[in-house]
């Protein structure tokens, strides 16, 4: 099998490089080729002489996961969907808005921790995605949403946020999301800030503090109750990683993150999470942490046992919220036409399996 190169951030280029016996410089013109310009034929790499790029063409590929399909709702937001091998799918939305582009990017195939208000984690655990598969969905995204994106959208480039709530949980897939990081933030690769990186976790304390040390960006948590008994029955890893030491691993990442709060995802499940008590209950479990809360509507899926709680239930939420002083959104759903609602992924895993193969199988012919 040979090399692909969207394996590897500068450093593993630079080594990739050396290896060949090409200069370290060499790894930062192909940096530029391959994020930048999205170019995955080294004949195309016209400051390449000859000679390298045959070199090259020998030794490595670049290789994106395939396309299987591209919708766009009604409301602009775009969903691709991915073939990663052996009939398996993830998913990459892009949401566009007046001042920014956000990509939400899938780090595993399914997920092991198996929340009880997931799809992903309905499937459970097939394997991690490798940094190709990763940084793949953000080249594809860029590549085909240049080819139509105008700057009159008031920015200069169309993904401007990439948030890490797609499918898995990126905090146990460490190093190939860390090095996917690095190539988001590269200024010869995507330069992305620090702060419009955001990674979404259930709550993985030891990974939160390598985070800190090796990557920081901005960090979303998802908290989704306000005390360890419920938490424990919604977020299975709280049994490991219980809420107050959660909560000072958040206190610990804020030392070192790029923006002085953290965001707390709650998802809001009729009856379950939503009463008026629970919201004062939250108010004071986090009155100690610089945060902001984000509440997500939850996204239905077959036989999942639970209901959205009412628009009604949700401003009452907020409301008790904010009334504490605490910066609170409530997540549009958006894209809902496509299933493609970011961070409520798969919304319809059997189906959507069963398009993944039947698609796979027509594009094989
Ligand atoms: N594994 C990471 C990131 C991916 S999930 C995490 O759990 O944080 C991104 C967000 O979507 C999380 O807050 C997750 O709890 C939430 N989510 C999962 N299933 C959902 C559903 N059916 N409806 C609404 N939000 C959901
Ligand atoms: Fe995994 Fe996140 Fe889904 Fe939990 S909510 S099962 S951690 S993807």
């Amino acid at each position: 099998m040979s090399i692909n190169l969207l394996d590897f951030d500068a450093k593993g280029l630079t080594g990739f490089c050396a290896e060949i016996g090409e200069k370290p410089f060499r790894a930062r013109q192909l940096l530029r080729w391959i994020h930048r310009a999205g170019e995955a034929d080294f004949d195309a790499m016209s400051d390449l002489a000859k000679g390298l790029r045959e070199k090259l063409s020998a030794a490595a590929v670049i290789e994106p996961p395939k396309v299987i399909s591209d919708h766009t709702a009604p409301d602009g937001t775009r969903k691709w969907l991915l073939s990663v091998g052996a009939g398996n799918g993830i998913e990459t939305v892009y949401i566009p808005e007046k001042s920014r582009g956000t990509l939400c990017i899938s780090s595993q195939v399914g997920c092991a921790l198996a929340c009880a208000f997931c799809s992903t984690g309905r499937q459970g655990f097939n394997r991690n995605l490798t940094v190709a598969e990763i940084i793949g969905q953000l080249w594809w995204a860029n590549k085909a949403l240049t080819e139509t994106f105008t700057s009159e959208a008031g920015r200069e480039r169309p993904v401007t946020n990439i948030v890490m709530m797609g499918m898995g949980e990126p905090l146990t897939n460490f190093e190939n999301v860390v090095t996917s990081l690095d190539l988001m933030l590269d200024d010869n690769a995507y330069g992305l800030s620090r702060r419009r990186v955001t990674v979404s976790t259930s709550g993985i304390i030891p990974a939160m503090d390598r985070l800190r040390e090796r990557c920081p960006v901005a960090l979303a948590v998802s908290l989704h109750a306000p005390n360890d008994a419920l938490r424990d029955q919604l977020v299975p890893i709280n049994r490991k990683y219980p809420i107050r030491e959660l909560l000072a691993a958040c206190e610990r990442y804020l030392q070192s993150a790029p923006r002085d709060f953290i965001t707390f995802e709650y998802v809001m499940l009729d009856g379950v999470n939503d009463s008026m008590a629970q919201a004062h209950e939250l108010v004071q479990l986090v009155r100690d942490i610089p945060c902001k809360f984000n509440l997500i509507p939850f996204n239905p899926f077959p036989d999942s046992g639970f209901r959205r709680s009412s628009a009604n239930a949700v401003s009452r939420f907020r409301d008790v919220l904010m009334e504490a002083g605490l910066v609170t959104t409530v997540r549009k759903t958006r894209g809902d036409d496509i299933a493609a609602a970011c961070g409520q992924l798969a919304g319809k895993v059997l189906d959507k399996t069963r398009r993944v193969h039947r698609s796979i199988a027509e594009a094989a012919g």
